[in-house]
């Protein structure tokens, strides 16, 4: 991957952005062959944020013209509120995640950040008010104090230290003979599933971005280290708005608003505890994944 970018190296701060936006995309949604198609318009003012909410308002999509994949999709995320977007495979659960990274524009309806429309201010204001932590975190063969103040060219070793703090990953590195100038990745230091993680929460707190979007997809960490890092999690989310792409339900029952989607449309909402009495498609998907995890267990005794 860091190859296909390397010739971009030379061409300046412009490409950088598109660059950390690339992989912030690649990291999220593995997408990197997809082509950008989304373009500013005219004079497009910035995006400018003072209550971070999230608005889907009748939002109809697809990625080829003959298939629909959202069928006029509303819903909302309240400023400072953790949603969490959940339902079977394929119901559309990552599409609202790159629509509102604005990857692609939606066929009709809006997307709202703070009253305004996402399709008329410009990118780069746009992804600066939304941090991803990705599940799956794409470390450079550099240092892992670059790692962290990667995308950040303004940043401070004070802000570096701060961001790794935040990120419970500071007394790792500082514990590390050469600290933060550790070399990570292929040639260096191996780093843990978790370790990755963290550093990638680093770079996202440095980023400091008022709306979050977790990607809770493939889990390749046991779950006392998952444990670790959803605690981190909630600490970091605490004053900032954030959305779940949840694959797993453990790991987000305690959201304050659960979006259930099936097939491209929401089919239940609530709390978790809402939803279980409502015994529909969240209290089957709950059941099932209980009894998965249940063999599991059964299986590693
Ligand atoms: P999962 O839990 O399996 O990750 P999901 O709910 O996140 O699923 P999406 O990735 O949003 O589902 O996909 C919704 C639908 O859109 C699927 O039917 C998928 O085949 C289709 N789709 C996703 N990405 C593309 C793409 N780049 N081009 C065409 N179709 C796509």
């Amino acid at each position: 991957l860091m190859q296909l970018f390397r010739p971009l190296d030379m061409l300046g701060w412009v490409y950088r952005t598109i660059r950390q936006g690339l992989i912030d995309m690649a990291q999220m949604f593995r997408l990197i062959d997809t082509e950008i198609e989304v373009k500013d318009a005219p004079g497009a003012p910035a995006l400018v944020v003072n209550r971070p909410t999230v608005v889907f308002d009748d939002v109809v999509f697809g990625y080829d013209r003959d298939r629909e994949i959202l069928h006029g999709l509303s819903f909302e995320v309240p400023a400072g509120g953790h949603v969490a977007i959940v339902g079977p495979s394929g119901a559309g659960k990552s599409t609202i995640g790159r629509l509102l990274f604005r990857f692609y524009d939606p066929w009709s309806g809006r997307i709202l950040i703070d009253g305004q429309d996402i399709a008329k201010v410009t990118q780069e204001s746009l992804r600066k008010q939304i941090g991803i932590v990705p599940q799956d975190s794409v470390l450079f063969n550099e240092t892992i104090g670059y790692n962290i103040a990667y995308g950040r060219d303004d940043a401070g070793q004070d802000d570096v230290i701060a961001a790794a703090r935040d990120a419970a990953i500071l007394r790792f590195i500082e514990k590390l003979p050469k600290g933060f100038d550790t070399e990570v990745g292929e040639r260096g230091l191996k780093l843990s599933g978790g370790e990755k993680q963290r550093v990638a929460i680093a770079r996202t707190l440095l980023k400091n971005p008022p709306i979050l979007l977790l990607d809770e997809a493939t889990s390749a960490l046991d779950t006392r280290t998952e444990q670790d890092i959803l605690t981190t999690l909630r600490r970091v989310s605490r004053h900032r708005t954030s959305l779940s792409i949840a694959h797993r339900l453990s790991t987000i029952a305690d959201s304050d608003l659960i979006y259930v989607m099936h097939e491209g449309r929401l089919a239940e909402q609530g709390s978790h505890t809402e939803l279980l009495r409502k015994d529909g498609l969240y209290a089957e998907m709950w059941a099932r994944q209980a009894h998965e995890q249940e063999a599991l267990e059964e299986a590693a005794e």
